[in-house]
């Protein structure tokens, strides 16, 4: 497609050919595999910055994915690690660009096993909808975002205050009079 966006790593037709998923434009190799997705079944955080990374991904089919991730999701791995094992289950991750992994390990073959590169993208949670207005509040505030969506908290007199003042000044002086006097 002309319109999309052409990385530098566009070296030959054959490679873009081959390209199957939104970041292989920018990777230097097309991937095996566009994107998968499922529930966490393990995750495993080698010690290092160069420790292994990888997921267990169960499908909604029951087959099992072992994906080494890229080192930019260890800081997202090192906090889902941290989970108890029933929560960690719950979660759901997307990958993005996939190339297969050919060593053998002798796993059965229903567990398929795959790697990722740099520009590899890991998801969390990828259907679940962001409010827009939350994500700009975040941005001015980002204690405001989980907050707010974990503890709604009851009126204190000094919100109560806040919002009777807003509510008093909300039109401009008169606006009620003249209303009232149409
Ligand atoms: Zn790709």
């Amino acid at each position: 497609m002309d319109s999309q966006p052409q990385g530098p790593a566009s070296t030959s037709d054959e490679v873009r050919q081959r390209r199957r998923c939104f970041l292989c434009a920018y990777s230097d190799v097309a991937c095996d595999l566009a994107s998968i997705e499922g529930r966490l079944a393990r995750v495993s955080v080698g010690a290092g910055r160069d420790g292994a990374l990888w997921v267990l991904l169960t499908g909604d089919d029951g087959s099992e994915a072992a994906i080494t991730l890229p080192g930019h999701a260890r800081r997202l791995m090192r906090e889902l690690a941290a989970l108890p094992p029933a929560q960690l289950n719950s979660l759901r991750v997307r990958v993005y660009h996939l190339l297969r992994s050919h060593e053998d390990d002798g796993q059965p073959s229903r567990r398929q096993r795959l790697r990722t590169t740099p520009v590899s993208a890991v998801i969390l949670e990828p259907d679940t909808l962001l409010n827009i207005t939350d994500i700009n509040n975040a941005e001015y505030c980002v204690r405001q975002y989980p907050l707010r969506r974990m503890a709604p908290s009851p009126p204190t007199a000094a919100t109560l205050r806040g919002t009777i003042i807003h509510s008093a000044f909300k039109e401009p002086p008169g606006a009620g009079d003249r209303a009232s006097a149409a």
